[in-house]
């Protein structure tokens, strides 16, 4: 398999980059998302009802890791979606995480958040 590494901006965390960067640096890239063969809806399985489900987020997150491991593009997609999600929760699966992990990310940042 060959992995593209898409131009980066020297010595530029990715959290400083401007979402237009992140969404560029993300669609240049050769993505398993969008890989000839996959299926977009893979990145979107049912969510663990609400209540305390250990075992169906645990696989949940397993999953997530699975579908984006050897991502060229992993912290710009999860950063990606940080920003575009902003204090909402999103759906699926974006840089290798679930949608209450980013929630956790964005919480640790500082950043507000709505339950939900
Ligand atoms: S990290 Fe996952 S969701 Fe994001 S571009 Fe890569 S494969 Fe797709």
């Amino acid at each position: 398999m060959t992995i593209t590494m898409p131009d980066r901006a020297e010595h530029c965390s990715v959290t400083a980059l401007p979402a237009a960067e992140l969404e560029r640096l993300v669609h240049a890239a050769e993505r398993p998302c969008v890989a000839p063969g996959a299926d977009p809806d893979d990145w979107f399985p049912a969510e663990p009802g609400s209540g305390y489900q250990p075992r169906a987020r645990a696989c949940y997150e397993s999953r997530a890791l699975a579908l984006c491991r050897g991502c060229p593009v992993e912290l710009e997609c999860l950063e990606l979606a940080l920003v575009r999600e902003g204090p909402v929760r999103g759906h699926g699966i974006s840089g290798g995480t679930t949608p209450w992990q980013r929630q956790a990310i964005k919480a640790s940042r500082g950043w507000a958040v709505r339950r939900g």
